[in-house]
């Protein structure tokens, strides 16, 4: 109901200084998220959502870089999104609320050179936000590797297959760590999402 009432390091509650509380969706999903569940969201843009799984997300990465022998600059977390301009949204917010927590990101999407991102990847990210052919591309050339990667967010999952990204997503997860926490959110939920969600995610995760 309030940010106190979360109890998160203040860090990490760095990127909601200037909202009042809480949004309904954050609210919500924190705490499962805070938890470990796997998570299905039917939200629309404009809730929160963002902050709602960018939040659990950095702490999800603090937890991992606090594992004894845990190497910096090794993607833990994926963010998957239908286009560039929402992956380049969702990157905004998260290079921004990582910074404070020394937690750098990539965005990486076609339609640009290869060049910038590589060398994003190479200087070492623990997030890595992107839409798919371009990932797969560079998970191939084997510039990005996916094998610590545990904390997965399909953002606009709907919109991801309708574009005909299920192979490729397919893929990219199959290239992350078998022990992950997943987190969907879509606006619908039609019968391909679902089943996605049956293959990847645990049997009975939360839907909001
Ligand atoms: P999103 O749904 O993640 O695209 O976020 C939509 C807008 O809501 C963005 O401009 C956010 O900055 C804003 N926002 C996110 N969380 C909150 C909150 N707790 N209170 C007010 N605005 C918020």
């Amino acid at each position: 109901k309030s940010f106190a009432a979360a109890a998160l390091p203040p860090k990490v509650l760095d990127c909601c200084k200037g909202f009042d509380k809480p949004s309904p969706i954050q609210a919500l999903a924190w705490p499962y998220l805070l938890d470990g569940r796997d998570f299905i969201g039917i939200a629309a843009t404009g809730s929160g959502k963002t902050i709602a799984f960018g939040v659990p997300a950095l702490m999800h990465v603090r937890k991992k870089l606090a594992e004894k022998g845990a190497k910096k600059g090794m993607p833990r977390c994926l963010m998957l999104a239908p286009t560039r301009e929402l992956a380049q949204q969702i990157a905004d917010v998260l290079t921004e609320a990582g910074a404070p927590c020394g937690i750098n990101s990539v965005c990486v999407y076609g339609g640009t050179s290869k060049g910038p991102q590589i060398s994003a990847l190479k200087s070492g990210v623990e997030i890595v936000i992107g839409t798919p052919g371009r990932l797969k591309d560079l998970i191939e050339m084997g510039i990005c590797r996916l094998s610590e990667v545990s904390f997965v967010v399909l953002d606009e999952a709907d919109r991801m297959l309708d574009m005909g990204f299920e192979p490729e997503v397919r893929a990219i997860l199959s290239q992350t760590s078998s022990v992950r926490q997943m987190v969907m959110f879509s606006a619908t939920w039609p019968f391909a999402v679902h089943q996605l969600a049956q293959e990847f995610m645990d049997p009975n995760p939360i839907k909001v």
